[in-house]
């Protein structure tokens, strides 16, 4: 989950303009049908996208199908297609931040709302959750949809972190929300819950657990740490992953945020660190 700037593209001279090309494959459809889709893209700019007030219309089996082949072969017009997918976000997914992207999520589902299927503000870089999240774009209540990278300006604050429990030698991990709002529950469990994210974060706890000045780089070396050190350690490193991968919800800041606020955590590893510089200094004696 990360905030992205939305490309600089007038999407409605677009449209005017490939309306005026008559050698491309989506003419003449797109000229037939003009107005009805002048009418979605200016909904769809009014309303940010909100998929509460951009219900679909019916185009033709035609201009859809021609949409569809200038998204996969973009021509120079659109050149911002492959950008979106190749440039953008190219280390964080704007969707649900796991650590890379490489594929472009139509924001409203080429499914149901094909007439956005070359609208800039409509497509963003995403990694494989896209395919993950169907077409569930909203709930009953209006505040609940997918979060939009491109407008959603609360992607900037700590929206999520996670929670390790239980018996610490094989904890269980769960996601944790850290706001009161119905969109960022809405999104949670309706993307970001429907990646491999837990087992991920199961997969980190493991290094961490066999070598945590790996995966600590502030912890101080060659000597025993203290909770309050290892505590530090976690939030330093929370802070290091906030500014590299530029969001607070990027799954390496959610795990060592999740370290930071899990019961007992910085104990544990206080005391497996000092156990392995305890062997260390040993072997090094003999
Ligand atoms: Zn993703």
């Amino acid at each position: 989950m990360k905030s992205v700037n939305r490309p600089n593209i007038d999407d409605i001279q677009l449209l005017k303009d490939l309306c005026g090309k008559t050698h491309i494959k989506c003419h003449p459809y797109l000229s037939h049908e003009y107005l009805i889709m002048l009418a979605q893209y200016q909904q769809f700019i009014n309303n940010n996208g909100d998929p509460h007030f951009c219900p679909p219309v019916q185009i033709s089996t035609d201009l859809e199908d021609a949409l569809e082949y200038h998204y996969k072969n973009p021509l120079k017009s659109l050149s911002f297609i492959p950008q979106i997918r190749y440039e953008v976000s190219t280390s964080c997914c704007p969707m649900c931040g796991s650590i890379g992207t490489g594929t472009v999520d139509h924001y409203l589902p080429q499914s149901t709302h094909p007439e956005f299927t070359i609208h800039s503000r409509n497509l963003i870089p995403s990694c494989l959750c896209n395919s993950k999240r169907g077409n569930v774009i909203t709930g009953a209540n209006a505040n609940e949809r997918i979060i939009h990278p491109y407008f959603d300006n609360f992607l900037n604050q700590r929206l999520i972190t996670c929670e390790f429990s239980g018996d610490l030698s094989a904890p269980v991990v769960r996601l944790r929300q850290l706001v009161v709002n119905q969109t960022v529950n809405f999104h949670i469990n309706n993307v970001v819950e429907k990646t491999n994210i837990l087992n991920w974060l199961s997969d980190k706890w493991a290094s961490l657990v066999r070598s945590p000045q790996v995966m600590l780089p502030h912890l101080p070396r060659g000597r025993h740490v203290t909770e309050q050190e290892v505590q530090n350690s976690f939030i330093s490193t929370r802070d290091d992953k906030d500014l590299e991968f530029e969001s607070f919800n990027n799954w390496f800041s959610i795990f060592f945020s999740g370290l930071e606020n899990s019961n007992g955590v910085a104990a544990w590893i206080r005391d497996i660190q000092n156990s392995l510089v305890t062997r260390r200094i040993e072997e090094d004696e003999q």
